[in-house]
């Protein structure tokens, strides 16, 4: 599958933060792997008055750390050109086309484009017009624009951003992006569930009892206080990662391994979420901020954000997908900033077993966890004899060995900038995904600025207020990671 790809990038905010901290290293490892070799070049293009020459060795320090750099790195860096360009500015348009199709000649790229949106969403819309009207869209290869995440702050500003790249591009050649979806353990939902007949046996309401999903972070606002203050945990996490990774373990199993299979039962799954009621919503969510704690500033004492500020640094929530094989089944999330460590795992509680065979009282559930972040690890808990006399039990791991072939794992940007190469928008967010995602996280919002629920505190380095414990306990459930 990975043969040489003939391609043109051109990256708009080419000196951002995302550009030199995952796009240049990313497509390094192609250029490593030999998927981008003779045929390709890449236009940065932002405000700033840099050369190629400043681009390429940015682009050498980008990818500084990789031992390969050492012989590669001047001849990858070598198919950089800069681009000093104005978004709003018609004229940059036209030098961005001559540029283009100059690199197009001299790297006979055929005519292969991507549109890398690596900039403020704002811009979206006018970049999308100008490719089109300045003919930087080609008609001899393809054109497909990759777009960065927020996607909108809401449903109807979703759908303007959206309208107005898709009148320029069709939905085949958009590719949204969602980090979670290029991450190896996360595409490994898809494969434990629907190629093992132990777990696809036990995937639904009959046996799971419920569902965890935690996404912890250990920083706080940092740089990006002035976009957080406008988001928030619930728009910034929820509507685009956690609702993907429910669409990924509830949806129903896709009559094939095709993009448009997946993504129809994917779609079923979001728009299949149960919708709450305000005063549920206030049941059923907790939101909060973090307060001084662990020697770190409170949230409201950071840079750039209002004494006042209300914007929640912590969601956690009960939600259901209301399918043939989910519905009953609570599915308990929670995201947050200055939480006690960065991870990202899943844990699926299976229900307790009745047997008059054992004392059902010391039987342990069975839980599958997966381990998207720190480590890509899944474990099984189960229940074992205890060595020696007698019948005790006790809880043991078992842990599924998933780098068999001691691969190194590919970075998530590095499997989503060749899936767009190959045109496969499997792994990205499909419009009808995101309109489901923010219909539900608005009736949330909606719900929280009329004044339903709370506003919690928790001190830095906790895992979230106590009232996020109390919405299992109610339940008489408990998270099962403690945060250690
Ligand atoms: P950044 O502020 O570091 O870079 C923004 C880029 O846009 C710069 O190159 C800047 O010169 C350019 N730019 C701004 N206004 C311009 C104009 N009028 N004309 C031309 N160029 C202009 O931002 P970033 O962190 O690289 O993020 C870029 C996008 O990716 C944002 O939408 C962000 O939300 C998203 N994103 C970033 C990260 C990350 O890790 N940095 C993660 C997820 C999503």
């Amino acid at each position: 599958m990975e043969i040489e790809q003939k391609a043109l990038f051109i990256i708009f905010g080419g000196t951002g933060d995302l550009a030199k901290r995952k796009l240049y290293p990313s497509l390094f490892q192609l250029y490593k792997k030999g998927i981008l070799k003779d045929n390709f070049a890449i236009i940065g293009t932002a405000r700033r008055p840099w050369s190629d020459e400043h681009l390429q060795e940015v682009v050498k320090e980008a990818i500084e750390g990789d031992e390969a750099a050492v012989s590669l790195g001047a001849e990858f860096a070598s198919h950089f050109y800069y681009q000093s360009h104005n978004v709003n500015d018609t004229e940059h348009y036209v030098t961005l086309r001559k540029l283009a199709e100059k690199l197009d000649e001299k790297y006979q790229i055929e005519g292969n484009r991507l549109f890398y949106l690596a900039m403020s969403p704002r811009f979206f819309g006018t970049i999308a017009q100008h490719l089109k009207s300045q003919k930087i869209v080609t008609t001899k290869g393809y054109n497909r624009v990759i777009v960065e995440k927020p996607f909108g702050r809401d449903f109807e500003s979703a759908k303007d951003l959206n309208d107005s790249i898709s009148k320029y591009f069709p939905e085949e050649d958009f590719f949204r992006i969602d980090h979670y979806l290029g991450k190896e353990m996360i595409q490994n939902i898809m494969a434990l569930r629907f190629s093992n007949n132990l777990f696809r046996a036990v995937w639904n309401n009959r046996y799971i009892d419920n569902i965890q999903i935690t996404l912890s972070e250990a920083l706080g606002v940092e740089e990006r206080a002035g976009y957080y203050e406008t988001a928030g945990a619930l728009r910034d996490m929820v509507q685009n990662h956690i609702l993907q990774i429910i669409s990924l373990l509830t949806m129903n199993m896709p009559a094939s391994y095709s993009e448009s299979d997946i993504r129809r039962e994917k779609i079923y799954a979001l728009k299949s979420l149960k919708k709450y009621s305000a005063v549920k919503v206030a049941e059923n969510f907790v939101r909060a901020q973090y307060s001084a704690g662990d020697g770190q500033i409170g949230y409201l004492q950071e840079n750039e954000i209002a004494n006042d500020s209300t914007t929640e640094t912590f969601v956690a929530g009960k939600l259901f997908v209301n399918n043939e094989n989910f519905s009953g089944v609570p599915i308990y999330i929670r995201t947050g900033k200055r939480l006690t460590k960065k991870t990202t795992r899943i844990d699926i509680s299976f229900k307790e077993m009745e047997t008059s065979f054992f004392d059902s009282k010391k039987l342990g559930r069975n839980i599958l966890t997966i381990n998207v972040e720190p480590e890509g690890k899944v474990f099984l808990q189960t229940n074992i004899k205890k060595i020696g006399q007698g019948f005790d039990l006790v809880p043991s791991l078992m842990e599924l060995q998933l780098n068999n072939e001691n691969v190194v794992v590919p970075e998530a940007y590095e499997k989503l900038l060749l899936d767009a190469l190959l045109g496969d928008a499997t792994n990205f967010a499909h419009w009808e995904e995101v309109a489901y995602a923010w219909k539900f996280v608005d009736s949330i919002r909606k719900a929280w600025d009329d004044g339903n629920g709370n506003l919690a505190e928790y001190p830095c380095g906790s895992m979230g207020p106590r009232e996020s414990e109390e919405l299992l306990e109610r339940d008489g459930h408990q998270w099962v990671f403690d945060g250690e």
